[in-house]
């Protein structure tokens, strides 16, 4: 009775059974290592954290923190995203802070759409941009994303039908779950096309900053010019400086979009702690600190072993050049759902089923290396032994 029929909308969520494995696993004792969530082992820098500590005792901080962040933090991450990516903002009104970027995207389209609009999904993703969705009574039309396109949306295959309906597209790059990066020249593409159909693109940039090789670092939508007429871009400091439970990012781009969602939360919450918001500043003018540099060397270093391992073993994986996972194809043509079954059974490792993200995943598992070193290379070696 106490239940919206809203809820009974929602996809079904697919880890279910994994996640019931997993905890018998341990439950019998089981030595299991995990690479199933995508959440930082590192903790904090402590650079970070000092300025927290500091900024915890100030009676400014305890109050209502209202509206889109204080004008120190908007404007640093004006700051960050002209020297990270040669874009101007303005601080007062193309910045937004955000208790996380799912809390933006779960609210972005209660402010931009309405009941029976389309929202275009990437499929597999995270399943925020459908959630979202849902509740703001939106319809979702996915967007297959597949190897052969590099998983890039193949925006020519959207039915003009739903292009006349679509308000809102989310784009997700570097990409959870397939670690892709998307090139200046697509987001090119898709501004241009959202530019033609009316259609405002929230892309996802979570890992821009969480990259292998700087000669490709991940770009921003925004570069793209005339972007801001069409498009916002969701950052996090979640990935980037191992703070996924601070709940701290940002919203930048589109004024108008920025300010309907900013109308839903003023609704919904009451800003970001201040002191939350003084280490976020800390953190983002930081980008090269040593400890900050040193935690992407060893994501580096995780890829490198579980790469060769698994190369070594048979299969067929590239490592990620952005993004903490590893997208790994499937050996032997088996099903994902089975090679994750039979990966926990006979090697009491945890990864998920591509199929769990949507049925494009399908042929593919996710590694997230927020396992060390040593566990890392232990889960190799289990992993190399069982025969596909
Ligand atoms: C982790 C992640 C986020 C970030 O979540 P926060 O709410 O900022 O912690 C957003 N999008 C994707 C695709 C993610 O994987």
């Amino acid at each position: 009775m106490w239940r919206s029929k809203r809820l009974d909308l929602l996809p079904p969520y697919l880890f279910v059974e994994i996640d019931r494995n997993k905890r018998a696993a341990i439950a019998a004792g089981r030595d299991v290592i995990d690479f199933g969530v995508g959440d930082p082992d590192q903790p904090t820098p402590q650079f970070i954290i000092e300025t927290m500590s500091k900024a915890i005792h100030l009676a400014k901080n305890h109050q209502y923190a209202l509206g889109a962040g204080s004008p120190v933090f908007r404007e640093t991450v004006a700051s960050y995203f002209l020297k990270r990516f040669g874009v101007s903002l303005d601080p007062d009104g193309e910045v937004l802070g955000l208790l996380g970027s799912k809390e933006g995207i779960m609210h972005l389209p209660t402010g931009v759409i309405d009941p029976g609009d389309v929202v275009l999904i990437p499929e597999p993703g995270y399943p925020v941009y459908v959630g979202g969705t849902i509740f703001a009574g939106g319809e979702c039309h996915t967007m297959p994303l597949r190897a052969e396109n590099g998983w890039l949306p193949v925006l020519s295959d959207i039915p003009s039908e739903v292009l006349g309906r679509t308000k809102l597209m989310y784009l997700n790059y570097p990409n959870n779950p397939t670690s892709a990066c998307a090139t200046l020249s697509f987001f090119e593409e898709a501004v241009a096309f959202a530019r033609e159909h009316g259609i405002l693109i929230a892309q996802d940039a979570a890992y821009c900053d969480l990259y292998f090789d700087p000669s490709v670092k991940p770009a921003s939508i925004l570069q793209v010019e005339g972007a801001k007429e069409v498009a916002i871009e969701l950052h996090s400091l979640s990935k980037t400086f191992n703070m996924t439970g601070w709940r701290v990012a940002f919203a930048v781009g589109n004024r108008e979009a920025l300010a309907s969602l900013g109308k839903v939360k003023n609704n919904a919450d009451s800003g970001i702690f201040g002191a939350i918001q003084e280490a976020a500043v800390v953190a983002l003018s930081n980008l090269d600190h040593p400890e900050v540099v040193a935690q992407m060397e060893s994501y580096r270093r995780r890829r490198d072993i579980l790469v060769s391992a698994l190369n070594g073993a048979g299969w067929d994986v590239t490592g990620p050049l952005a993004t903490f996972y590893v997208w790994a194809k499937c050996p032997g043509g088996v099903d994902s759902m089975t090679v994750a079954k039979r990966i926990l059974d006979e090697a009491d490792t945890v990864v998920i089923p591509g199929a769990g993200f949507g049925p494009c995943g399908e042929g593919f598992v996710r590694f997230a290396l927020t396992v060390d070193e040593e566990r890392t290379r232990e889960a190799g070696e289990r992993i190399g032994k069982l025969v596909w």
